[in-house]
């Protein structure tokens, strides 16, 4: 894929100014569309690896909502893949916007109930053929974690802090592996996506080993497809503020987590704060009966 440098702006929010720090977003969902923020970076070397092997297909996994299965679906198409995908749950009842633009972009879409679906490793040889990759769900990998450390390649000038959302951990992986080289005092700080126990730490353990400059803040989050009310009416606030679009799982509680942080002072003066949007766009999209 083509290399990509999303800009980095600043928000100009009255909490900020009024503590003296400094808010700034870098725009991974102005990378694509569909194949949008963290996605992108962890498909980069995913697609390399699978056209090396000479591979025609690419196979995964994803929730009815998975950022994951639409941006495979694109990406997929643009470079010349057929893709398939294995869905969590019912046709009939999650035939999403999400899932309609995967079939548009000609994803093959494969329901499997609940129980089916953990049983990744049977779900793997069943739909899997010699000119198959396998994409683990999420694209958690080592690829993926070597294309999300190359977004610090993309910044020119510290931060105190920055700030991801995190799914399974591993675009914060690459991040804090990409900032301990680049700049070693910057704290990188994940907003835990779902209620779990130490699964993210471990997950930061094994794709980033021996390093300290990073954390992860847990309770922020109702976990997925769990609308919380006072969520998506700051999330909704938020944009019409700024004309930035967040979603309700992962980049609104970690943009929402740095409010409440700031609001505690958990940051000392002339801290720089920079939030990577890791895309996700669609995501308000399923609780329009929320607003409206
Ligand atoms: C997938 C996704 C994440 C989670 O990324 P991990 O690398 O799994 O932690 C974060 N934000 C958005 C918008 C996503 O789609």
């Amino acid at each position: 894929m083509e290399k990509t440098n999303s800009p980095v702006q600043e928000l100009n929010e009255e909490l900020f100014r009024s503590k003296d720090l400094r808010l700034f977003i870098k725009r991974d969902d102005m990378i694509h569309p569909f194949v949008s923020g963290n996605k992108w970076r962890k498909l980069k070397y995913i697609l390399e690896d699978a056209r090396k092997q000479g591979k025609t297909e690419l196979v995964t996994f994803g929730g009815a909502y998975s950022n994951h299965l639409l941006a495979t679906a694109c990406a997929g198409a643009m470079h010349g893949f057929t893709t398939k995908g294995i869905v969590r749950g019912e046709e009939e009842k999650e035939l999403n916007d999400t899932l309609f633009l995967c079939k548009l972009f000609g994803m093959g879409l494969i329901y499997v109930s609940r129980e089916a679906y953990r049983e990744k490793d049977i779900l793997v040889s069943a739909y899997t053929a010699a000119s198959s990759y396998y994409i683990p769900e999420g694209g958690a990998s080592s690829l993926a974690v070597k294309g999300c450390a190359e977004l610090t390649d993309e910044l020119d000038e510290n931060f105190t802090h920055v700030f991801v959302a995190a799914g399974t951990a591993t675009t914060l992986s690459g991040i804090a592996r990409g900032m301990a080289a680049k700049y070693p005092s910057c704290k990188v700080e994940g907003i835990a996506s779902l209620k779990a126990s130490d699964y993210l730490e471990k997950q930061v353990e094994k794709f980033a080993p021996g390093l300290s400059n990073w954390k992860i803040h847990h309770g922020f989050t109702q976990g997925y497809a769990k609308a919380d009310p006072a969520l998506l009416n700051w999330v909704a606030a938020f944009t019409a503020r700024t004309g930035i679009l967040l979603d309700p799982v992962y980049t609104g509680p970690a943009m929402h987590a740095i409010y409440v942080l700031a609001g505690q002072d958990y940051f000392v003066p002339k801290s720089r704060i920079l939030m990577i949007h890791t895309g996700g766009l669609l995501g308000m999209l399923g609780y329009r009966e929320y607003f409206f």
